[in-house]
């Protein structure tokens, strides 16, 4: 039976990719034990890369991207799934070195599937995606390093954007004053409603360490712009605090100084969503279902179809995707 996914396609002599909705059997998907019927996917900074160029994630083209979905099992040969269970897929470089989530089928590994918890349906489970996943074990590790909300305000970087949002959400909810620093003023109330108690702008922030100590300000932060900013929070966190590094949307530098580990015992914390173990993904998809308020999680979304998906692709690269966009690929 025919289905449609994004296909990206590319030109050997100009090197040159192109992608567009194309109609393809399932005897072209690749191999695996589960098959799934994809119901939604997302966009993230990879697949904008991946729709395009491939920034060196890409092995072979054609090539169908997505790094996330969550839908249907339809077949199954591995005993952990059936057909009719409700599942999802983060991570393990599928929609990069294996074809992913843009089409209305999928066969993976059955060691890369997390069956979807109760509460949360496929739509909401992509709501949330690879970006919300990566900010609940960002949580999850600040919790797991003795953050408490009476501790202090929590900081959230590039807190407009996939990761940002979701992070400030479950902050908000579990009763942290949050700081969401954004390069976006106009994005205040959005950040307010998601649950963020001030807003910091992110020029305050985004210059090179002067002092490597500077006032205790911060509990915890969720790091998801690196680079200046990342070390100039290191000195700014109390005693003790931690930070959860997740991302690099302002660069893979890290300009800092040792003296906030040593004089203040502060923690930084690697946060990696790609290789995560199959018990702390339960874990983390599970703490979703219960902390991530459903609400919250609508006023980030964005619908769209695998059409709209070379456009996203491009936005989401130039840093003009706010929220989540959950793509439908029905
Ligand atoms: P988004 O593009 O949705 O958000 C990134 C945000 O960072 C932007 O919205 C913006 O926030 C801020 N930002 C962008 N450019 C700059 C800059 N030059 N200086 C300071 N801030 C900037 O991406 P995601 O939220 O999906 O991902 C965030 C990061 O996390 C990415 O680097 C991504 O690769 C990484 N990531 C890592 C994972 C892991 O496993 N470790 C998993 C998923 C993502 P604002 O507009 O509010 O200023």
């Amino acid at each position: 039976m025919a289905f449609n996914a994004l296909v990206v396609r590319k030109d050997e002599e100009s090197g040159k990719t192109s992608a567009s909705v194309e109609a393809l059997t399932e005897d072209q998907l690749p191999a695996g034990d589960v098959t799934v019927a994809v119901e939604y996917s997302t966009v993230n900074y990879k697949d904008g890369l991946c729709i395009g160029p491939g920034g060196g994630l890409v092995r072979n083209y054609p090539h169908v991207p997505g790094i996330d979905f969550a839908g249907t099992v339809e077949a199954s040969g591995d005993d952990r799934y059936k057909p009719g269970d409700k599942v999802v897929l983060t991570g393990w470089r599928v929609g990069e070195a294996h074809w992913g989530g843009y089409g209305q089928k999928a066969r993976v590994k059955a060691d890369w599937l997390v069956p979807l918890p109760d509460g949360l349906d496929t739509r909401a489970a992509m709501a949330v995606g690879t970006a919300g996943f990566t900010a609940m074990l960002a949580v999850m590790a600040l919790e797991d390093h003795g953050l408490k909300p009476d501790q202090g305000e929590v900081l959230v970087t590039g807190a407009a954007g996939g990761v940002g949002s979701v992070a400030t959400a479950i902050l908000g909810n579990l009763g942290y004053e949050v700081a969401g620093v954004t390069g976006r003023p106009e994005q205040e109330d959005y950040l307010k409603g998601l649950g963020a108690s001030r807003i910091v702008a992110r020029d305050e922030i985004n210059e090179t360490v002067k002092r490597p100590l500077e006032s205790e300000t911060w509990a915890g932060c969720v790091d998801a712009v690196g680079g200046a900013m990342l070390a100039r929070v290191l000195g700014q966190m109390k005693y003790g605090g931690s930070v959860s590094a997740v991302g690099l949307a302002g660069g893979a530098g890290l300009p800092a100084t040792v003296i906030p580990f040593l004089l203040r015992g502060v923690n930084l914390l690697g946060i990696d969503s790609v290789m995560q173990p199959f018990d702390n993904r339960v874990r983390a998809w599970k703490r979703i279902a219960s902390d991530l308020p459903m609400d919250k999680l609508d006023a980030m979304v964005h619908p769209a179809t695998l059409a709209d998906l070379p456009q996203l692709g491009a936005d989401i690269l130039k840093g003009q995707v706010r929220g989540r966009v959950v793509v439908d690929v029905n």
